[in-house]
């Protein structure tokens, strides 16, 4: 199954919950005390593996099971924080590797429990296709035919950049955003307090929220990237030599990852503008906005496939000027 929805709002910790449900022995599952609950909540189960965006190791194909071993420990870290994790940034990736230790781990039979689950979170930012088929098709082809007793649980908050292919072999569930009153109920858990430190106030967390409670652990990150997108969308109303100094600003192939960001982040103000346009009964500009839209989801495809930033700025800061959004 797919989970999407906003990013933050806590579609992982869900696909975990709905694992620790399969995995539980008792009658009423989630039960919390059975053997298999406190694994999944210590993050040790054998039988359910979750992968996410991470950095790429060094070593461009690693033994399996340091793939393993390096997974192992970045859940352990995550499970001492309480499920607290900033977004990963946009270099973070699910690398063929990781493909490579699904296709093999699902082959075996569960080891303690009846199933297998496998959490997939940020499933868009698997394999970038082109450069392995091998490893994108044998994923492809496990979602097709899973194994007995084997769940799939993907969670992303991008479905327009998953591959149809794998769109087409899921159930998709929308996750939608929480009400304020459950965000304050969150924010008021100890180990959330110690995480978020002092130097806001709950009133502002709760609108940095804005019903997903992930973003604030993010907005350091976000802030960032929402500064770079504000100065990237004023650019493309400057003209050409600003476009063309504003492109070369954001680097070349190995500046994908913050570029990603600032796209994201450029995605949420032109909706945000949209929005605000559409309210107050202007309906060009809304219609501007939505169709340069358009343009930064066709520019985030392009860049996972590796065009250069630069040029994709270039191309979209002309498509904002043009559309006058
Ligand atoms: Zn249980």
């Amino acid at each position: 199954m797919l989970l999407h929805g906003p990013e933050g709002v806590g579609k992982q910790r869900l696909a975990l919950w709905i694992g620790q449900m399969l995995l539980c022995t008792a009658d009423e599952a989630p039960c919390g005390e059975c053997q298999g609950c406190r694994y999944v909540l210590a993050g040790q189960h054998p039988d359910l593996y979750w992968f996410f965006p991470r950095p790429r190791l060094k070593d461009a194909e690693p033994d399996i099971e340091q793939v393993k071993e390096e997974y192992d420990q970045a859940v352990a870290e995550r499970v001492k924080e309480h499920g607290l994790y900033a977004r990963p940034g946009g270099s973070e990736g699910i690398y063929r590797y990781v493909a490579r230790l699904l296709v093999q781990r699902a082959a075996l039979s569960p080891a303690i429990a009846h199933r297998k689950v496998f959490v997939i979170g940020d499933a868009e930012r698997m394999v970038p296709q082109e450069s392995s088929p091998e490893a994108a098709n044998a994923f492809l082809k496990l979602l097709e035919e899973p194994p007995a007793n084997t769940t799939f649980i993907l969670t992303s908050s991008e479905p327009t950049l998953l591959l149809p292919t794998i769109k087409s072999r899921v159930v998709s569930f929308r996750v939608s955003r929480i009400t304020d009153d459950e965000v304050r109920r969150f924010l008021v858990q100890p180990e959330v307090r110690e995480r978020l430190g002092a130097g806001t106030t709950d009133d502002e967390r709760v609108l940095q929220a804005a019903g997903a409670p992930g973003r604030m652990l993010s907005h350091k990150e976000q802030d960032a990237a929402f500064a770079r997108a504000r100065a990237f969308i004023e650019a493309a109303h400057g003209g050409r030599e600003r476009w063309l100094r504003t492109a070369f600003a954001q680097g070349g192939k190995g500046a994908r990852g913050a570029f990603s960001d600032v796209l994201d982040a450029v995605s949420v103000l032109l909706h945000e503008r949209g929005r605000a346009a559409a309210i107050s009964g202007r309906d060009q500009a809304a219609v501007a906005a939505a169709r340069a839209m358009r343009s930064v989801e066709d520019a985030k495809i392009a860049a996972q496939q590796n065009v250069s930033p630069q040029l994709l700025s270039a191309r979209l800061m002309r498509d904002i000027a043009d559309l006058g959004a």
